[in-house]
């Protein structure tokens, strides 16, 4: 695991002192193992490796929380010492605080950024399943539970295995429902995806062109 020190401060702050930085350089431990087979190179286009980065701000937002509220997410404010972190915006329920959408990928190309994107939609998918369903205070050791915050990174990790080489927003999105079909019969296929759609990511999503479509019955 590369670990960094960051040169905005004086002294130099140390990565590896921050826990959010931390858990996101693990979670691309992760993420490059699950996905596509385990061969570690599955995460090698830009919107793949874009998504990677998502993904460990997501996992690292997940560590972070203490209470069933859903709170703006903000990466990296002690290792360059500002409340406004490192990242463009707060990951956010709020459009007003993120408005990064699907679209907003079209517009991007290096992959943090990207990552923002894939990010703020996992943010909004977990504040969905926590409201609908509770959160639980003891999920990073019991995760039998149903709540949300646990339902989530049982799809979380159950969809990076099943997401094909190189995956796309919206094989990824994908690979959530088909989770959800698998560990829970579905029976959060609407809220998953509502969450997705919401920004942009509905069922006709295609080409970084925005969809807010949900499928039939939901
Ligand atoms: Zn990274």
């Amino acid at each position: 695991m590369r670990m960094f020190l960051w040169t905005r401060t004086t002294p130099q702050r140390d990565g590896a002192l921050e826990n959010d930085i931390v858990v996101h350089e693990y979670t691309h431990g992760i993420t490059n193992r699950m996905t596509g087979g385990g061969t570690g190179r599955c995460l090698q286009t830009t919107e793949a490796g874009g998504m990677g980065e998502g993904w460990s701000d997501a996992f690292a937002s997940w560590t972070e929380k203490t209470s069933s509220a859903v709170d703006d997410f903000v990466m990296g404010q002690y290792v360059i010492n500002s409340a406004a972190g490192i990242r463009t915006h707060p990951y956010s329920t709020s459009a007003t605080v993120n408005p990064l959408r699907y679209s907003s990928v079209k517009a991007l190309n290096e992959v943090h950024n990207i990552g923002e994107v894939w990010a703020n939609m996992l943010h909004n998918v977990y504040a969905s399943l926590v409201a609908a369903r509770g959160w639980s205070a003891t999920a990073r050791t019991n995760p039998s539970g149903t709540e949300g915050n646990i339902v989530f990174l049982h799809l979380f990790i159950d969809a990076l295995a099943l997401q094909p080489c190189n995956p796309t927003f919206v094989t990824a999105r994908d690979a959530w429902i088909q989770a959800d079909v698998n560990r829970y019969g579905g029976v959060n296929k609407c809220t998953l995806w509502k969450a997705f759609a919401s920004r942009g990511l509905g069922v006709g999503a295609a080409g970084f062109t925005d969809s807010s479509t949900v499928p039939t019955g939901c």
